[in-house]
């Protein structure tokens, strides 16, 4: 039934519910992240005939999904829209109008042409600090770009740079920025995220891996502190061109932390100037912000627009996985050999950033040869204790409930409520096998405790949990996964 509808409806609806057929697919076959990311942004545009035209927010979107999903998208729009369906993508433009020739999709069959790149230069008028009307454009005696210092810490490379799902797009977002600086279209390249959690890290690491590819360019790394700092200084007697041309030569120039610059407007105009002079000349341009470039109040709007050129990628607190790996490439730089269960301990109980896990490394470190104790996980428990704040925890059916929830991505209200979507039902028998497994609760109690389910559910849900992880392997290493991260949490 349902091809004969797509193939003869064009009005929205007929492509909504076409594409809704398609994200219940995807969903089942990427990680709630990507989907999040990649696929929720999406819109159905139009339906008509087999082709079936979607919406994406830029055109670094619709790269990424080609690079990246093509062959999922193929898969699953033939199956929802039979053996010719097509898929095309429209724009949408930063004013919010969307292209108008959509664009299709690079599959078997199609004709493929890229999207013509937005045109997004506004002519602002410039004052004083018109890159085009400098005169003297080397006005630092003897100056070659050779010969600039790229301020980067050789330590900041990708090799031991780790990546995880918190940090998987910006960091391939990079990569690919250090193989062709300024021929992407990521650029700028806006990495944005909190304290500690490795975008100086990352952002130097472009730096450093230019320098490797292309030893001929000029590459820059300046936080936005020193740049503002630099900006005073050259402010008196004229020398404000020198600081400009000085910038122009850059041909990878990376500004961290621009959140900084928010109160300082004098210096905006001139990062301004400087930033179009780059751009439009195809050097890179790479930021670190502490918060996503949409909410840097206080930011000129024409810089804020041009942040959006390029790509804003975001970096997430380290993950529990991600953590772990850390701690194990620190272990093997400094020649440490810390017990496994320490390793977790240690990843489980500090959350907050990178910087606080090296030093809870470091300290633990310090605290065994100080006391010629072999690292184990009483002194693990001691030092932690100064370290982070963990009062001892007890294990209540809301601590696993919470757990399950936040590794499945369901919602706790979910949970209690008396819904049958799969994954809430999936979480809801974990949860309650958990309970069963780890407090001393009665089964009358757990049930209780979902919002009123009675012992033989609880008893069903034990029973299907045991059944699954008999027969599905990958179901078991789920299983496992979520129960180490409990018993963690008990310790
Ligand atoms: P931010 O600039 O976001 O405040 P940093 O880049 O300075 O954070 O990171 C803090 C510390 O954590 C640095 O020593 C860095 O090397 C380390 N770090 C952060 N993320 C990672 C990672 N993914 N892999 C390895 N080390 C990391
Ligand atoms: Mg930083």
């Amino acid at each position: 039934m349902s091809n004969n509808l797509y193939n003869t409806s064009h009005i929205l609806n007929d492509a909504e519910a076409a594409w809704e057929k398609c994200l219940s697919i995807i969903k089942d076959n990427v990680n709630w992240r990507t989907f999040q990311t990649w696929f929720d942004p999406i819109k159905a545009a139009a339906l008509e005939a087999n082709v079936l035209t979607l919406q994406v927010p830029s055109q670094f979107f619709y790269e990424w999904l080609e690079e990246h999903y093509v062959e999922l998208l193929g898969k699953t729009i033939k199956r929802v829209l039979g053996k010719d369906g097509r898929l095309e993508y429209r724009i949408l433009m930063e004013s919010g109008a969307s292209q108008r020739n959509p664009i299709s999709i690079n599959m078997p069959g199609s004709t493929h042409t890229r999207p013509p790149k937005e045109n997004n230069y506004v002519d602002m008028p410039l004052k004083w600090d018109d890159p085009h009307n400098i005169k003297t454009p080397y006005a630092i005696p003897g100056l070659k770009r050779m010969q600039i210092d790229s301020q980067l810490n050789a330590n900041y490379i990708f090799e031991n740079y780790v990546e995880g799902d918190c940090n998987r797009v910006a960091r391939s977002a990079g990569i690919h920025v250090a193989q062709k600086p300024g021929a992407t279209s990521f650029n700028p390249l806006v990495v944005f995220g909190g304290v500690g959690w490795g975008k100086t890290h990352l952002v130097q690491a472009i730096g450093n891996e230019v320098r490797r590819l292309h030893p001929n360019k000029a590459v820059l790394y300046v936080s936005a502190e020193k740049f503002i700092n630099q900006f005073i200084d050259h402010s008196r007697n004229n020398e404000i061109n020198d600081f400009i041309h000085f910038y122009q030569l850059i041909d990878v120039l990376i500004v961290d932390d621009i959140h900084l610059l928010i109160p300082a407007v004098k210096t905006q105009e001139v990062f301004f100037a400087i930033f179009n002079h780059l751009h439009q000349s195809g050097k890179q341009i790479i930021l670190t912000s502490d918060t996503p470039p949409k909410d840097l109040e206080g930011m000129q709007e024409r810089l804020l627009s041009r942040f959006r050129w390029g790509l804003n990628a975001d970096i997430q607190p380290p993950d529990f996985e991600t953590r772990q790996s850390i701690l194990r490439m620190k272990m093997r730089h400094e020649g440490l050999e810390i017990p496994d269960d320490v390793v977790k301990y240690v990843a489980y109980n500090v959350q907050t950033n990178v910087r606080e896990l090296e030093g809870a490394i470091i300290a633990l470190f310090a605290q065994s040869t100080l006391n010629k104790k072999e690292i184990d996980i009483d002194l693990a428990k001691r030092v932690m204790k100064n370290f982070v704040k963990t009062a001892a925890r007890e294990l209540t059916i809301e601590n696993i409930q919470k757990m399950v929830c936040e590794y499945f991505h369901v919602g706790y209200d979910k949970l209690l409520a008396k819904t049958r979507k799969r994954e809430v039902v999936q979480a809801r028998q974990i949860t309650m096998y958990f309970a069963k497994k780890f407090t001393k609760s009665s089964l009358k109690h757990i049930g209780e405790h979902f919002g009123g389910f009675d012992h033989t559910t609880v008893i069903h849900s034990c029973q299907t949990v045991v059944n699954l992880m008999d027969t599905d392997a990958e179901y078991k290493e789920h299983l496992l996964e979520i129960q180490q991260k409990v018993q963690l949490a008990s310790l």
